[in-house]
């Protein structure tokens, strides 16, 4: 019985060696001179077309403000428009802030969401005292400003700014993402007027 070729376009040995010389001379003779340095591709000089002035308080406040770490502090009913932020549909991390820290001297700006009770009161202010400087606060909900709903009643505190100094208010009950990412836009202005290395030592 006759065996099937069922490589018929094989080639032999001494024909596959004749087509990788050939391959390997043709490269051999395309790159018999040296590639530029990628710095000379975009046709300017290499140190001019790399340089940037700017002021030193601009690179602070901009790293600053693209690396905000919040501390987690949802209270109540505010804290779920918060988390919902932070997910994917609204997606704070575009601005550099999906790193929410369970530890205040690993974060910067405390988003404090919910309703607060003076029985929590000190313990939020003993968070806020452990976060290092600069620092930003930033009040959410109409709990936040004054109490919301709750204003009056023997156990609430009526506005944050009772114990901690607020930054930002984001009004609403509970607001929406769109408006916590409004203030979070407000934080940043702030930050971007700050100027680091003219205040006093210690003062940011
Ligand atoms: S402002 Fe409204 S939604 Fe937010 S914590 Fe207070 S009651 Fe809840």
């Amino acid at each position: 019985m006759a065996i099937e070729n069922l490589r018929p376009s094989a080639y032999s040995d001494i024909e596959l060696d004749a087509r990788e010389g050939a391959i390997v001379e043709s490269f051999f003779t395309e790159h018999q001179t040296a590639i530029p340095d990628p710095a000379d591709w975009i046709g300017a000089p290499p140190l001019p077309g790399n340089i940037l002035l700017t002021t030193v308080d601009k690179v602070i406040n901009w790293s600053r403000h693209y690396s905000l770490w919040p501390v987690t502090f949802g209270l109540a009913c505010c804290a779920i428009e918060m988390m919902c932020t932070a997910a994917s549909r609204f997606d704070i991390a575009r601005f550099g802030m999906e790193v929410f820290r369970a530890s205040p001297r690993q974060a910067d700006l405390m988003i404090i969401a919910g309703t607060l009770t003076w029985k929590m009161a000190p313990w939020l202010k003993r968070i806020y005292e452990q976060m290092p400087e600069p620092k930003w606060v930033l009040a959410m909900g109409a709990c936040g400003t004054s109490g919301g709903i709750f204003k009056g009643s023997y156990s609430v505190v009526p506005g944050f700014n009772r114990v901690v100094p607020i930054d930002v208010y984001v009004p609403g009950c509970p607001p929406r993402p769109e408006a916590l990412l409004q203030a979070i836009m407000e934080i940043h202005n702030k930050i971007e007027k700050m100027s680091p290395t003219r205040k006093a030592p210690g003062v940011l």
